[in-house]
């Protein structure tokens, strides 16, 4: 099946003809035609699933015929962060070549108002905003809404999680009662069934995967560490240090404040990477995530919000330094590698009985068990010394980790056996990343165990994570 059956304009069809896209998604494909005839769509999709052109491509196509006024943009597109929309506006780059006359405008926070200004003043086809700045302006009287004739709610569970609703219900009433909507979110919360029943006219529900499925060809893992942070970090860096076959590795933490500790710390140790959180300045994301994409950076250390729908295409780990706090995380964080049929590797070390009882929820909603590794490779760090100037709120020596094996929670520990495991290893655990960890722990040099690893001694690092990394003050 190919896209000239869907009903897009020759402009289009030439525009995805030049990206190289043979075949509508099943998203596209089932999508596209309602947005045509004009009808409200619910979209229960995650990223990764061709969802933007789902709704870009009719966009353009609609917005072919019409002309916007200075100030009342034509359609509206609500994105819950800054990256979310930056991507929105590139989709429309790529896929409006042949539409020369066609105005794009991102309102976004952390860039000037006096630009955005001048962009809504020369009147917008498309409007790209966070609902915040979108409101300011508002608010300020150099935005109306009156004239919106589409609407799109991107990745609306997401604004459920930033507390975006009430400005989502706020700006559905400004725009008029006969827009067209198009919904799109990965799952339907009880708060996003009400938004949907409230604001969206006979929509037509087009579901393309179920939204607790994990990618088949990532492999799961769980790792044990102790609970204090320096031991976690510890083990983050036995892990990553002994992955095979790594190209690069996104690491989630639940908090802002983690990321940047994470990130310094990881510098410290020689590593190459960069750190994406919402309290960076626009400029220092894009550029962090800039950096990422271009292979200059190995990894990237990163909070939910800031790499939520991020388009990183072939992503080969991810470590979860902390277990996040709503199992439906996992799955958004874990979906950033093994995408396109690519194999991946997903870590979440579990640091303590709440970490355990996160992990139980989070098996529950993907319907499978996640295998603890084994022994992480590299002997832990006793005690641990960080190569330069530890931030102040940290211990200086990181302590010692001891032989007992980390504490467990009742539920998991009437769940999960001793290690070693017992019962026959699953497909999982037979598949390649334990049996790699394992083969490069043979492999490895044992280290004098009262060595401290990481004082200035950065030869057992492999040489991609040496690769320098531009400091910023
Ligand atoms: P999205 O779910 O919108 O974030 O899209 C995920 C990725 O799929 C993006 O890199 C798109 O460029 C790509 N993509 C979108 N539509 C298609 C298609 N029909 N065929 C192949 N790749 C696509």
């Amino acid at each position: 099946m190919s896209f000239s059956h869907l009903g897009l304009s020759e402009k289009v069809l030439a525009a995805v003809a030049a990206t190289g896209y043979k075949t509508p998604t099943p998203i596209q494909d089932q999508a596209i035609p309602h947005v045509l005839a004009r009808r409200d769509v619910l979209g229960i999709a995650q990223t990764g699933t061709g969802k933007t052109a789902a709704f870009v491509l009719p966009m353009l196509t609609m917005l072919e015929t019409g002309r916007a006024r200075a100030r009342m943009p034509r359609t509206l597109i609500l994105e819950p962060t800054r990256e979310l929309a930056a991507q929105v506006e590139e989709s429309f780059i790529k896929y409006g070549v042949n539409h020369n006359k066609l105005n794009v405008a991102l309102i976004i926070g952390g860039v000037s108002f006096d630009d955005q200004d001048a962009k809504l003043m020369r009147g917008v086809d498309v409007l790209i905003a966070t609902p915040g700045r979108l409101l300011d302006h508002n608010e300020r009287g150099r935005l109306l809404l009156s004239g919106v004739e589409l609407l799109v709610i991107d990745e609306a569970d997401r604004m459920l999680d930033m507390g975006f609703i009430p400005d989502i219900e706020r700006i559905c009433k400004l725009v008029p009662f006969t827009r067209q909507t198009l919904f799109f979110t990965a799952t339907m919360p009880p708060e996003i069934r009400r938004i949907t029943e409230q604001f969206l006219s006979n929509p037509v529900r087009v579901e393309v995967s179920k939204p607790a499925t994990t990618v088949a060809t990532t492999a799961q893992f769980l790792a044990r560490s102790g609970r204090d942070g320096a031991e976690k970090r510890d083990t983050l860096r036995r892990l990553i240090r002994s992955a095979e076959g790594m190209k690069n590795g996104i690491i989630f933490c639940n908090r802002k404040r983690d990321v940047a500790t994470l990130h310094r710390s990881l510098l410290r140790h020689g590593f190459s990477v960069q750190a994406l959180h919402g309290d960076m300045d626009q400029s220092a994301r894009t550029a962090a995530l800039e950096q990422f994409r271009k292979n200059e950076v190995t990894l990237l250390v990163a909070s939910d919000v800031a790499a939520r729908g991020l388009d990183i295409p072939d992503v080969s780990h991810i470590y979860n330094f902390d277990v996040p706090i709503h199992a439906d995380d996992y799955v958004h964080r874990i979906g950033r590698t093994g995408r396109a049929g690519r194999s991946g590797t997903a870590i979440t070390i579990v640091a303590g009985s709440n970490d355990a009882k996160a992990v139980a929820a989070i098996e529950k909603l993907i319907g499978q068990t996640i295998p603890f590794m084994d022994t992480i490779p590299g002997t832990p760090a006793e005690p641990q010394h960080e190569p330069r100037h530890e931030p102040r709120h940290e211990p200086r020596h990181e302590p010692r980790q001891t032989a007992r094996p980390p504490q467990r929670g009742r539920h998991e520990h009437q769940r999960r056996p001793q290690q070693p495991e017992r019962r026959p290893p699953s497909q999982q655990q037979q598949a390649a990343p334990v049996a790699r960890i394992e083969e490069a722990r043979s492999r490895r040099v044992p280290q004098p165990v009262h060595k401290p690893m990481d004082d200035g001694d950065a030869s057992h690092l492999p040489a991609f994570l040496l690769r320098p990394v531009p400091l910023k003050a």
